[in-house]
């Protein structure tokens, strides 16, 4: 009989019936009872074994981590933690787990000893439930966008645009020892590694997303995104994931709808579709916060939290109005310096962003507005002449999630821009011929994946959300 998977063998359908089962051994308790699993769910289907009559040699195999094949009869259990269970014809060793070498242990491990031995962390309970909803949350975005019209459009990951440097850029040379391209000094010449072309891994890819939706109005790129954070925060990878979406014919405002909408959604698809997954990571981090001091635990569990998020509006204001907030807060708290914010110009640190969606709001926000000088030259300037239509989405325990804005589209306001701030307007000629031949207003925003996971998870640091982590120290893979 051909393989079933642990996840719908756990429904009781096929009781009665014989079935083959595959996986791996979570543990084996009196000779007897073995929880196996194979990643299709964290619960364990109950294996029972006729032990008296299983070669011993056979049953000392059956160790945690091993891998077996079960063909036997789907019974309802007798025990009380599980409805149905397996009662083992035959056991076929799949492969040995020695378990004086195997480094994980069947007790819980902390998770920087997991970061340590990463490429054996998928076998824990805990990134099982990460890693599939990863998976539900990746395949909602295409459902959300692919549902309402848009086009999934692939931007290039080799490119001589760098957005403006959104961050540090990872430089991509074509690179034979033997024949270095290089100057006339002996240098090696960047100039020339593509074909020619300096170029470099994307940093985003909204300016070429521009192109596409100029003729096909709403596009999105879900893609690898590059940057060359050299800080070790547990918000930044210099790999991640980003969806951008670009939309014609949208302001600000319909910019902030649809992102708003789009949050809800994933939030609401994945709770709808692995809510096991969820309730598993919820229980997880009770047992966490049962360490800390009543003061620090925090007033709503992870399931509260994403349900407290699909329910109420997000809270959407100024990046004038929010520095008065802060200023106030600075104030009241009688120069207790830890919300001081410089004044209105400076850019946000991410204390004051906590500050906002934490402590005053209470919730989700939307910033808006933001002074020209902090953003980048594509966003469309305000009447006042110093501010620009920007907005950042900021989530409780995350901070950004979003960044995007409504685009200048006016060639003449956006080639200013580009002279003021040091940008050069021949590099991204293809990209001013979009405000040359049939401009429109349009806007468009950029989520990192894995800051959406990190929040949907409720784990603490964005490397535990993707497979594998490419940051300082991540060397291995
Ligand atoms: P931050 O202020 O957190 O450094 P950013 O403003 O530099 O982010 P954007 O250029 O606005 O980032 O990129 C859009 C989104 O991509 C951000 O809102 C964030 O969710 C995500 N993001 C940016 N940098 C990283 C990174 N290094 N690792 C993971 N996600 C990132
Ligand atoms: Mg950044
Ligand atoms: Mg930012
Ligand atoms: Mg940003």
């Amino acid at each position: 009989s051909q393989r079933i998977k642990i996840k719908a063998l756990l429904t009781g359908e096929l009781t009665g019936k014989e079935v083959t089962v595959k996986g791996w051994v979570r543990a084996f308790r009196q000779n007897r009872f073995i929880a196996l699993n194979d990643g299709s769910t964290n619960n364990n289907i109950q294996i029972v074994v006729d032990f008296e009559n299983t070669d011993p040699a056979l049953l000392k195999r059956i160790t945690f981590g091993s891998a077996i094949s079960v063909v036997g009869e789907m019974v309802p259990s007798l025990g009380s933690g599980q409805k149905v269970e397996v009662n083992a014809k035959t056991i076929e060793i799949l492969g040995d787990c020695n378990p004086e070498e195997f480094p994980l242990q069947p007790k819980k491990q902390s998770l920087e000893f997991l970061r340590e031995n990463a490429h054996l962390r998928f076998r824990t309970s805990t990134f099982g439930s990460i890693f599939r909803l990863r998976n539900t949350l990746a395949f909602a975005v295409h459902k959300f966008f692919n549902d309402r019209g848009f086009v999934y459009l692939h931007t290039p990951i080799i490119t001589a645009s760098d957005a403006e440097g959104a961050g540090e850029m990872f430089r991509v040379t074509t690179f034979d020892p033997t024949k270095p391209p290089l100057t006339d000094t002996g240098e090696v010449d960047f100039k020339q590694d593509f074909f020619g072309k300096a170029t470099n891994l994307t940093v985003s890819g909204q300016l070429e997303g521009e192109l596409g939706a100029m003729a096909l109005s709403d596009i999105y790129t879900f893609g690898p995104t590059f940057r060359a954070e050299n800080s070790n925060t547990t918000r930044h990878l210099a790999e991640f994931w980003m969806i951008e979406p670009e939309m014609a014919f949208y302001d600000l405002n319909d910019n902030m709808d649809l992102a708003e909408e789009m949050l809800k959604y994933l939030i609401g698809y994945a709770l709808e579709h692995n809510r096991e997954d969820i309730e598993f990571l919820t229980q997880r981090l009770l047992e966490e916060e049962k360490q800390k001091p009543q003061a620090e635990r925090s007033e709503m569990t992870l399931l509260e939290k994403l349900q407290f998020c699909l329910d109420n509006d997000f809270q959407r204001l100024t990046y004038t109005e929010a520095i008065e907030i802060l200023k106030d807060s600075n104030h009241n708290k009688k120069k207790k310096f830890q919300y001081l914010i410089e004044g209105w110009g400076a850019d946000l640190q991410s204390e004051h962003e906590r500050y906002l969606v934490e402590k005053h709001f209470k919730k989700p926000v939307i910033l808006t507005d933001y002074p020209k000088d902090i953003k980048s030259f594509y966003m469309r300037l305000n009447e006042d002449g110093k501010t620009v239509r920007a907005m950042d989405i900021l989530f409780p325990g995350i901070g950004e999630i979003i960044g995007g804005s409504q685009r200048e589209e006016r060639y003449d306001k956006l080639t200013q821009r580009m002279d003021e701030m040091g940008v050069p307007k021949d590099e991204l000629w293809w990209y001013l011929d979009t405000r040359r031949f049939g401009a429109c207003e349009h806007a468009g925003f950029g989520l990192g994946f894995e800051r959406l996971v990190l929040f949907v998870t409720g784990m603490g640091n964005i490397r535990d959300v993707i497979p594998f982590p490419r940051a300082p120290k991540t060397a291995e893979f």
